[in-house]
């Protein structure tokens, strides 16, 4: 018998793989827990239905939550991760040379314990316990009430604005992200599909650039989310992605990021941009 998963993307439309193993199935406190093998996409984590990352198209994720936001900041040394519990985005984080302190605020200690098991090629920095690295479990969201003039660089890699991740996206948690940076900090959500998400993207746009004079919003293509196009925004105290010098950046070990990517994801096509205005 042939054994499919469907996302339910929006009310009516759906992506659906091909299963060739379940690994995994459990349930947290805060959501269910799925890790399935499918035909195209490899090992996939599932959260609440919704699909999270998968081995066949999280390098083109994690590496773009990272580098954009790290390289435009000119001395990145304290780095915190909210959420990121697959442990994606703190492996492409410690690959920084100037990054001293790396730290990951995950609220669902099961789903770190799950990827470390069945997606450790994700999961390698937590697995390796990287010295930079430091994992706290609790709330994203209480940690930043509690932070004041501290990160250097924030990265939100949240899962939708639903179920535990819901407060990640309103104007209370981005002035709390505000205060946590110091005075020339930076921060950078994932912000959904500008196709199916156009009211999230608007608000968060509204939001954030009432807080940071410098907000940017960037495009990549990751097959596993709505769309296939995805986006995140920055909002930055200081420094401008779109003044940096891609010509003097080190070259980093990565697959879809490099210095042309670094400039080129802020060209945005006309449908977004109205979304911004
Ligand atoms: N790449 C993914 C995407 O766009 O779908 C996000 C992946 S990562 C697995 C998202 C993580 O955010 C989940 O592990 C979830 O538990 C975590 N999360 C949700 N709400 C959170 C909160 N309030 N504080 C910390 N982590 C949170």
């Amino acid at each position: 018998m042939e054994l499919w998963i469907t996302e339910r993307q929006t009310k009516n439309l759906g992506l659906t793989c091909r299963v060739k193993e379940a690994l995994f199935t459990g349930k947290s406190e805060f959501q269910e827990v799925v890790v399935v093998d499918t035909y195209e996409f490899g090992r996939m984590l599932v959260l609440d239905g919704v699909f999270q990352t998968s081995i066949f198209d999280e390098f083109v994720y994690h590496e773009m939550i990272a580098h954009v936001p790290l390289f435009t900041h000119p001395n990145p040394k304290n780095v915190l991760v909210i959420g990121g519990g697959d442990g994606g985005t703190i492996r492409e984080v410690v690959k920084h040379p100037s990054v001293e302190r790396a730290e990951m605020v995950e609220i669902d200690g099961l789903v770190v314990d799950v990827c470390k098991k069945y997606l450790p090629e994700i999961s390698e920095a937590l697995i390796n316990n990287h010295p930079k690295v430091h994992l706290k479990i609790d709330d994203g969201i209480k940690h930043m009430k509690e932070a004041e003039n501290f990160y250097d660089v924030i990265i939100v890699d949240c899962s939708d604005p639903i179920g535990p991740g819901e407060g990640l996206f309103t104007y209370e948690f981005y002035k709390d992200v505000y205060k946590a940076l110091k005075a020339d900090g930076l921060f950078v959500q994932q912000t959904e599909s500008p196709f199916f998400h156009q009211p999230l993207i608007k608000r968060l746009w509204k939001d954030i650039s009432s807080l940071f004079p410098i907000t940017r919003l960037y495009l990549t293509q990751i097959p596993l989310y709505p769309g296939g196009t995805h986006c995140f925004t920055i909002g930055s105290k200081q420094y401008d992605p779109l003044n940096v010098d891609t010509a003097k950046l080190p070259e980093l070990n990565t697959r879809y990021y490099n210095r042309d990517i670094q400039k080129s994801c802020f060209v945005l096509p006309n449908f977004v941009k109205e979304l911004l205005k």
